[in-house]
């Protein structure tokens, strides 16, 4: 009901031709991966290399990070919903442009609208900047706060980005425990 209600989505933001420019350089749109009823939904800024080679998002060396975070709390991907703010690759893994993210952000409300999540973890800083603006990752990495979107409030997690953390053991840690408590919210 809810992969169909996405499936819809997906159709939309190619006739639409949302970031035509992305989707031509780009191999394919990726739009999710995991559970569409989960009560935790991640939210990264693109995807890399591997996610437009495979259509899923976090598999590259970030993602077997996010995996290992998932399995420090007991969980695996099918606990949780895996997407990106925006949905294709920026070319030669740039950092997408604010109008990307602008064209891509009704599409993301509409996907949390379908995915009625209880807690959004953002990964990452410019994740985490789209749903708390003056944001300071290392102070409230972590910290719980409430957002509402389209009349609905959400817990918003801001995260340290999983590929920051991939040659930094403290930050690896911080990661890990930060991802277990937010994971007791649900
Ligand atoms: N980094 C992201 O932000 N998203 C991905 O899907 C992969 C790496």
């Amino acid at each position: 009901m809810k992969q169909s209600q996405l499936d819809e989505l997906v159709a939309k933001i190619i006739e639409t031709n949302v970031c035509q420019d992305l989707a031509k350089q780009a191999t394919q749109l990726v739009m999710g991966d995991g559970n569409p009823d989960a009560d935790i939904i991640l939210i990264g800024e693109a995807p890399g290399k591997k996610e437009d080679e495979t259509g899923k998002p976090f598999v590259g060396a970030s993602g077997k990070f996010l995996d290992q975070m998932l399995q420090s709390a007991g969980m695996h991907r099918e606990d949780v919903y895996i997407t990106n703010i925006v949905k294709y690759r920026p070319p030669n893994n740039r950092d997408p442009t604010k109008a990307e993210k602008a064209e891509f952000w009704p599409y993301l409300l509409k996907q949390l609208d379908i995915i009625q999540p209880k807690v959004i973890i953002t990964l990452g800083r410019h994740s985490g900047m789209n749903f708390i603006p003056d944001l300071v990752i290392s102070r409230d990495h972590g910290q719980s706060k409430d957002v509402t979107l389209h009349d609905t409030t959400y817990y918003v997690i801001p995260l340290y980005h999983p590929a920051a953390a991939l040659y930094n053991g403290s930050m690896r840690q911080t990661l890990i425990d930060d991802f277990v408590a937010a994971s007791k919210l649900v």
